[in-house]
């Protein structure tokens, strides 16, 4: 009941969370253990189990077991013996989509290179740049598809689920200058990091000090995370994307070192990876949430811009004014703001425990707006506006004036 009060402009007020596997289609068990928690899901859920009961009624969750379906299928011809490092990663065009969804890092590193003015850089939803929008760009359906998924969906978390290795890699997957591999973290780097770790230590696999290198990389010297650019540079990773053109936080699992287990083995890889799944999926409820209104009216603002204390990447608010971002334990200082409206800061503070701080805002119209508010609607403008107006005006022209006056004073000090 408590969260139909706190919500009462958005009923749902649940954040969007998501698990896409099978982007490499022979990577073959994130689409198993995907299907696997749709059936747990439900019968944990008609069976009354709390944590269950608990983590449908607050999250929409969004099941994507199979990305790659083609290549899924090469893959399953050829069976587990046989499907071997790349036969059914690519889609049927040949296409690896992790490497498919479009190169905002680029785009962001070269402004910062460029722009001389920070002011004007931009640190999150970054378009999408026009070539590879075009009919002609070499982007697959899937792709395609999935990208206006995200579009439509306002997703907080996400989990992209592979296999080949044992570890869980987090953003950014791209390095800055075409390094085969360098560490590059995003601004949210210790949440990431902890999102990784999340799932990482509550694997039993991973977290076995016991257990055996998949190939040549020893991940268990930093506890089975590594940052994905660290590892090896991917331009146009699915995660790269998430984050730069969404709201959308997104981690690799790497979920076994064998593409293809076999059929017999799923039973075991389940309960490997079964409170890893949940406890990830839990993570969406931290940090803080709210609602952006208008104080005036109450009417929820959407596309307010949500921005934390020195973190150099914001979030954005929701149809309906809701927000979720996600943060570490900790106080911020957090700001929001709209088009038309008076920014609002205020201290939230974020604390251990599985649910979200609380933290809304109330954004008074602009005397501007208000105006043109008015004259939209073809009224006259009320006495009380036009003496403000008139106010800010004589102020203004009063700071230009003095401004020029003391120019003219350098000036001519300098002269001297
Ligand atoms: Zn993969």
């Amino acid at each position: 009941m408590s969260e139909c009060s706190a919500f009462p402009a958005s009923p749902a007020g649940e954040p969007e969370f998501r698990y896409v596997a099978g982007m490499h289609g022979n990577e073959v068990l994130g689409r198993e253990l995907v299907l696997n928690l749709m059936q747990y899901l439900c019968s944990e859920y008609k069976r009354g189990d709390q944590r269950i009961v608990h983590l449908v009624k607050e999250t929409r969750i969004h099941l994507l077991p199979s990305m790659n379906p083609d290549g899924y299928e090469m893959a399953y011809k050829k069976g587990s013996e046989l499907a071997g490092w790349a036969f059914g990663r690519y889609s049927y065009e040949g296409i690896d989509m992790n490497h498919n969804f479009a190169d905002l890092n680029s785009v962001m590193w070269d402004a910062m290179e460029r722009e001389t003015d920070k002011s004007k850089l931009i640190n999150h939803y970054f378009p999408i740049p026009e070539y590879y929008t075009s009919e002609e760009a070499f982007v697959a359906s899937e792709t395609r598809a999935v990208i206006s998924w995200m579009k439509s969906i306002p997703f907080v978390l996400s989990a992209n689920l592979h296999g080949g290795e044992l570890v869980v890699t987090y953003p950014f997957d791209m390095t800055r200058d075409w390094a085969p591999h360098e560490h590059t973290p995003t601004p949210d780097d210790s949440f990431f990091r902890w999102l990784a770790t999340v799932y990482a230590s509550t694997n039993n696999v991973m977290s076995n000090p016991d257990r055996r290198i998949c190939h040549y990389d020893d991940f268990m010297r930093h506890n089975n995370i590594i940052n994905g650019a660290n590892w090896h540079t991917v331009p146009g990773s699915m995660n790269d994307f998430s984050y730069l053109h969404t709201n959308c936080f997104e981690v690799t699992v790497e979920l076994s070192c064998d593409k293809f287990p076999h059929v017999s083995e799923l039973p075991i890889e389940w309960e490997n990876n079964k409170e890893s799944l949940l406890i990830y999926m839990e993570q969406v409820h931290r940090g803080i949430k709210g609602l952006v209104r208008d104080k005036d009216t109450g009417a929820g603002i959407a596309d307010a811009v949500i921005k934390v204390d020195d973190i150099d990447h914001h979030i954005r608010s929701v149809v309906g004014g809701d927000y979720w971002r996600l943060l570490n334990p900790g106080e911020y200082e957090v700001t929001a703001s709209a088009k038309g409206y008076y920014p609002v800061t205020r201290m939230c503070r974020v604390e251990y425990h599985h649910y979200p701080t609380l933290c809304d805002f109330h954004l008074p119209k602009t005397l501007k707006q208000r105006l043109l508010d008015i004259l939209a609607k073809g009224g006259k403008i009320p006495k009380s506006v036009k003496q403000r107006l008139h106010q800010l005006r004589m102020r203004a022209g009063a700071h230009t004036i003095n401004r020029h006056r003391a120019r003219e004073r350098r000036a001519r000090a300098f002269r001297r």
